[in-house]
C-alpha cells in the first residue's frame, strides 16, 4: 500500500499504527448555508477509503467534526433572524441528507464544537501552561507561533512571509502577527461560553486538535481535508497538538484536490459554488459519484456538465448490466480464455488500484474493462459463466467504490429474511380473510419503503424507486 502524504510530500509504503486498525479524522463543514459540490468531493473520497480498508480487513475509525459555532454561522443567524442553533441544526441536516444520497456512511464520530467545549479549554489552559499560547487584556488568547520550531513545514511557509499570508486580527495585543486565535472573547449580542479568560468562544483550529485527541488519541493514521485547508488550518492544527502532546498527530496528510469551474476555485464566497441538493435533483447521485471519482483525488477537477453525463451514460451501461445478471448463479466452469482469466482476478486488480494511493480512476477503469470481458464471454459462447463472474465483480465494485442505486443494492440476508416472515403473515392473513391485518402490513411496509407486488408466481416485495 503506497500512500502520499502531504507532509513529507513522497508517496511512501503505509503501515497503519495499531495493525489491523486504521484511524483517520477529517475536517468536516461549517453548516452555515447548504452544501455545494466541494462538500461532496471529500466526503465521496473518504467513504471509498473507508470502504477500501474495511474490505482489506482493517477495523476503521471515522471521525469528522462538525464546526456549529463559527462567524459565519452568527451572521447567517442574524440575518434570517433565528438562532446560531437553529442555523446550524438546519445545515447539518441538509449536509447529512445530501450525503445519504450519495450513499456516504456515516462516521462513527462527528463530534461539534459546542459540545467540545470544555475540553478545548483544557487543552487552551494546558498550552498556556507550557508557554505555548498567552491571554490578552481583551480575553482573546492565542497560540505563540515562534515557540513552535517546525511550524511552517506542512505548508512550505516561513513565520516571516506570515506578515502577508495571514488576515491580521485586530488585536493590537499579538506578540507576533503570525499567532493565531485559539479562544476569542464574544460581544455582548454576540453567543459564547464561559472560560477562564471571560465569555467567548473556541478559534477555528483549536477544535480539530482536540476532538481528533479526544475520539482517536495523541496520534492516528491519517488526517484528511480538502488542500486549500494546509494553510492556515491544518498547519496550526499540527503546531497546536505538537505542542500539546509532543508528537505529531498523524501520520499520512492526505489533502484532495479542489473542484474548479474554467479552473477557478468553486466556493461560496466566490458565488460560483454549485447546490449539491439542486445538482442531486438534477442527475443520478451515483452518476455525480462516479464523476467525483474519475479524477485522481490530488488533481483538481474541473468540472464539466457534459463530462458528468458522459459518466452518467458510462455508469448507467454498469447497471444494465446488473440488471440482466443480478440472477445469475455463481461461475461453475472454469475456463482458459484471457477473458475468463481477467474476470476471476477482477477484485485483485479493483484492490490494487487503491493499493497505490486510493487510485480510484484506475479502478473505475478497471470496471469498464471488466464489462468489455463480460460482453467477450457471451461472444464466446459462455454467457453463463461470464455472466456468474460479472454479478459478483459488480457486487464486490459495489461494495469498494458504491456504484449502484439505492434501490438495485443487495439487501442484506437479515433484511431478507425480515421481509419474508412479513410476507407470510400476510398470505396467512388474506387466507384466513382478515384483510384488515393482510392491508396493514401492506400500510406498514410501504412507509418503510417497500411496495408488495403480486406476480403469477407469488407476491414480493420490491423497493420504491427512489426511497
Ligand atoms: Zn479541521
Amino acid at each position: 500500500m503506497m500512500i502520499y502524504d502531504s507532509l513529507t510530500r513522497q508517496k511512501r509504503p503505509f503501515e497503519p499504527l495499531v495493525p489491523g486498525h486504521i484511524s483517520i479524522y477529517v475536517c468536516g463543514v461549517t453548516p452555515y448555508a447548504e452544501s455545494h459540490l466541494g462538500h461532496a468531493r471529500p466526503a465521496v473520497l473518504w467513504d471509498v477509503i473507508k470502504r477500501y480498508f474495511i474490505r482489506r480487513g482493517y477495523i476503521v475509525h471515522h471521525v469528522q467534526n462538525f464546526t456549529d459555532i463559527d462567524d459565519k454561522i452568527v451572521a447567517r443567524a442574524q440575518d434570517l433572524g433565528i438562532s446560531v442553533t437553529d442555523v446550524a441544526e438546519r445545515y447539518m441536516k441538509e449536509y447529512t441528507d445530501a450525503m445519504n444520497r450519495l450513499r456516504v456512511l456515516p462516521p462513527d464520530y462527528a463530534p461539534r464544537v459546542t459540545e467540545n467545549v470544555t475540553p478545548i479549554n483544557q487543552f487552551i489552559e494546558e498550552l498556556i501552561n507550557k508557554g505555548k499560547a498567552y491571554a490578552t487584556s481583551a480575553g482573546d488568547v492565542y497560540f505563540r507561533v515562534g515557540q513552535s520550531p517546525g511550524y511552517g513545514r506542512l505548508s512550505g511557509r516561513q513565520v516571516e512571509d506570515q506578515r502577508v499570508g495571514v488576515r491580521i486580527e485586530s488585536s493590537e495585543d499579538k506578540e507576533h502577527p503570525a499567532d493565531f486565535a485559539l479562544w476569542k472573547s464574544s460581544g455582548a449580542d454576540e453567543p459564547g461560553f464561559p472560560s477562564p479568560w471571560g465569555r467567548g468562544r473556541p478559534g477555528w483550529h483549536i477544535e480539530c486538535s482536540v476532538m481528533a485527541s479526544r475520539y482517536l488519541g495523541p496520534q492516528f493514521d491519517f488526517h484528511g481535508g480538502g488542500i486549500d485547508l494546509i494553510f492556515p488550518h491544518h498547519e496550526n492544527e499540527l503546531a497546536q497538538s505538537e505542542a500539546y502532546w509532543g508528537v505529531s498527530p498523524a501520520r499520512c496528510w492526505v489533502h484532495n484536490g479542489l473542484i474548479t469551474q474554467g479552473s477557478i476555485k468553486m466556493s461560496k464566497s466566490l458565488g460560483n459554488g454549485i447546490s449539491l441538493r439542486e445538482l442531486l435533483d438534477r442527475v443520478s447521485p451515483m452518476a455525480l459519484r462516479t464523476y467525483l471519482l474519475s479524477v485522481h483525488y490530488r488533481s483538481p477537477l474541473d468540472f464539466s456538465q457534459d463530462a458528468l453525463e458522459d459518466w452518467s451514460r458510462g455508469i448507467v451501461r454498469v447497471w444494465d448490466m446488473y440488471e440482466r445478471v443480478k440472477d445469475a448463479g455463481s461461475p461453475s466452469e472454469r475456463l482458459d480464455q484471457p477473458w475468463a482469466k481477467r474476470l476471476e482476478s477482477f477484485e485483485e486488480r479493483l484492490l490494487a488500484a487503491l493499493d497505490d494511493d486510493f487510485n480510484t480512476a484506475r479502478a473505475l477503469a478497471e470496471i469498464y474493462e471488466m464489462v468489455r470481458d463480460v460482453h467477450q464471454g457471451e461472444a464466446s459462447g459462455h454467457a453463463e459463466t461470464a455472466h456468474g463472474w460479472a454479478r459478483i465483480n459488480i457486487l464486490k465494485a459495489d461494495q469498494v467504490l458504491g456504484i449502484l442505486p439505492w434501490p438495485a443494492t443487495p439487501r442484506s440476508l437479515e433484511h431478507d429474511k425480515l421481509l419474508a416472515a412479513l410476507l407470510s403473515w400476510r398470505q396467512e392473513a388474506r387466507l384466513e380473510k382478515d384483510f384488515k391485518i393482510a392491508d396493514r402490513i401492506r400500510v406498514v411496509l410501504s412507509q418503510a419503503g417497500w411496495t408488495i407486488e403480486d406476480t403469477p408466481r407469488g407476491p414480493r416485495v420490491v423497493a420504491k424507486e427512489d426511497v
